[in-house]
Parts: C-alpha cells; sequence; structure tokens
C-alpha cells in the first residue's frame, strides 16, 4: 500500500513536469523570433532552442511512460452505487452532495472504529449487574441494534415474561407504540420502551390513570417509581436487552409486598409513615429509604 502510493506520487509528479514542459514548447513556438535570439543567425538559434525543449519533452514522456509501467491497476472498476447518479446530477446546489456524501462516509467510518475500540474496552471491563437465573441460550445471540426492534419482538418479550410471574398481569394499550401496564396485586407500573430497552417507568395506584406522564399522587408510589428509575439504569445493558428486562421486571416483582414485608434492618412495617419502599439489588431484600 506505501509502495503503490509513493510510485502513484511519484506518476503524478511526472506528469506534471511533462505539462510543464509541453507548455514551454507551445510558449517558444507562439512566440516566435524573439530580441534576445539577436541578428546573426536568429532562425537557427530558435530552432536549436526549440530541438532542445522538444529533447527535454521527450525525456519526460519516457519518464512518465516508466512510471506508468510500474504503477498496478485496480483489479475492476470501481463500484460506487448509487452516487454515481450524483455525477449526472444538474442542479446546482446539489452537485455538492458528493463531497458531503463522502464525509459523511467517512464519519461513519469513524464511528464504527471508535465503537468497536470502545466496545472491546467495555467488554473487558465488563461487571456482572444481571442475575444469573434467567441465563438462557437466547442471551448470546448477538443483536445489531437494540433501539430499532419490530414490536412483534417486544410483545414476544412481554409475553414471555408474563408467563414468568402468574401473579401479575400485564397488558400493552397500543399496537404501536407497546406500552406496557403491568398490574402487581397492590400496584401498576407503566413502562415505556425504546426498542428493547426500557426508558421510564412509572409506577402508580390501580385507580390512577395509565398516563405516562403524570406521576402518581401517593408519595409511596412516587418512591417506588424513584427506586424503578435507579434500578432501571442499574440493570440497563446494551449488550443483553432481554435479560436486562426480565432482570429488572424480577427486581420490580419482589414489590408485591410492599405493604406486607418489614424492613430488614429495623424490622418494623413503617417508617416516617412509609413502608419499605425499596428493595436490593441483588438479594430483593426489603428496606425503608433511611434503612439500606
Ligand atoms: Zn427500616
Amino acid at each position: 500500500m506505501e509502495r503503490d502510493l509513493e510510485q502513484l506520487n511519484s506518476a503524478l509528479n511526472s506528469v506534471k513536469i511533462l505539462r510543464s514542459n509541453v507548455r514551454r514548447v507551445f510558449e517558444s513556438v507562439s512566440n516566435g523570433l524573439r530580441a534576445d535570439h539577436g541578428d546573426d543567425g536568429k532562425e537557427s538559434k530558435y530552432i536549436l532552442e526549440l530541438q532542445e525543449l522538444l529533447t527535454t519533452v521527450n525525456n519526460n514522456l519516457r519518464d512518465v511512460e516508466n512510471s506508468m509501467s510500474n504503477l498496478t491497476p485496480p483489479p475492476g472498476p470501481f463500484s460506487l452505487g448509487n452516487t454515481t447518479y450524483l455525477s449526472q446530477e444538474t442542479t446546482q446546489e446539489r452537485q455538492a452532495l458528493y463531497g458531503q456524501l463522502v464525509n459523511t462516509y467517512k464519519w461513519t467510518d469513524k464511528i464504527r472504529e471508535y465503537s468497536a475500540l470502545a466496545g472491546n474496552i467495555l467488554a473487558a471491563n465488563s461487571f456482572n449487574k444481571t442475575y444469573k437465573t434467567f441465563s438462557t441460550t437466547k442471551r448470546r445471540k448477538t443483536q445489531t441494534s437494540n433501539h430499532n426492534v419490530p414490536p412483534e419482538v417486544i410483545e414476544n418479550l412481554i409475553t414471555s415474561i408474563d408467563r414468568l410471574f402468574p401473579d401479575v398481569t400485564i397488558t400493552t394499550n397500543s399496537p404501536f407504540v407497546p406500552n406496557p401496564v403491568i398490574q402487581g396485586r397492590v400496584l401498576k407500573a407503566i413502562i415505556a420502551f425504546k426498542g428493547l430497552m426500557i426508558e421510564w417507568v412509572v409506577v402508580k395506584a390501580h385507580a390512577e390513570s395509565n398516563d405516562l406522564w403524570t406521576e402518581s399522587r401517593y408519595k409511596v408510589f412516587r418512591k417506588v417509581t424513584e427506586n424503578c428509575h435507579a434500578a432501571m439504569c442499574h440493570f440497563y445493558s446494551p449488550m443483553m436487552p432481554e435479560l436486562a428486562v426480565r432482570s429488572f421486571l424480577h427486581w420490580f416483582h419482589s414489590y408485591n409486598t410492599l405493604f406486607s414485608a418489614p424492613c430488614k434492618r429495623c424490622a418494623n412495617h413503617l417508617h416516617n409513615n412509609l413502608p419499605p419502599t425499596w428493595r436490593d439489588l441483588r438479594n430483593l431484600e426489603p428496606y425503608h429509604e433511611e434503612c439500606k
């Protein structure tokens, strides 16, 4: 590659020299006899000058031919795909598109390179956040994009999770944007998915609306919502999004005992008039906000 470039450079250079010397020949021809040829035998002097110039051009041409023969021709025509049609563009403002296209291509190429590097670094420093109990062969499947998945994939995931927890009902209200509503014994959660990843969670009382944008009017559910956001970030795993969702829901399932389980630390049900609103991320044990 390096050698090819060097040869290409020297070939281009010899073409440049040839062009400049050919230009000198034409200059001399167009000027004809000049004053500096003097009076004696000016014709022969002029012809001599022209001969010299032509010899130089001849030598330059040989150089070009030599350097050309050193070059390796490309294996076939370059496939530019649809971009070839851009050369046929006639409107002024679109003619600059090709340059932009090339720049964009370089950008994406760089992004790919950098993200591959980042991916390697992150993979080397991974730490285990998700529960091993859900390990299936499915999670080994690498996904190219977790943001843009067909709704059926999300629906399938939700149905499979629904089967895992018989005491919880999961309903999806919209066919296009599946924001499933998860109803446990004591509360319900509305979850917004972005692709296969959980983007937002709101926990409310059963009587409240399924609106994603308003928070619950009960302090206890607002506190649980807050803790859900923390857990959502904790379980977030772009490499294994399905496992992340399952782990999150496994954790969330422990809120079924929100009003019945005492705090693991102080053994009380209430502290500051609130039940234990925190669930440990590893062993799912209940704690008060102040006791965790
Ligand atoms: Zn406590």
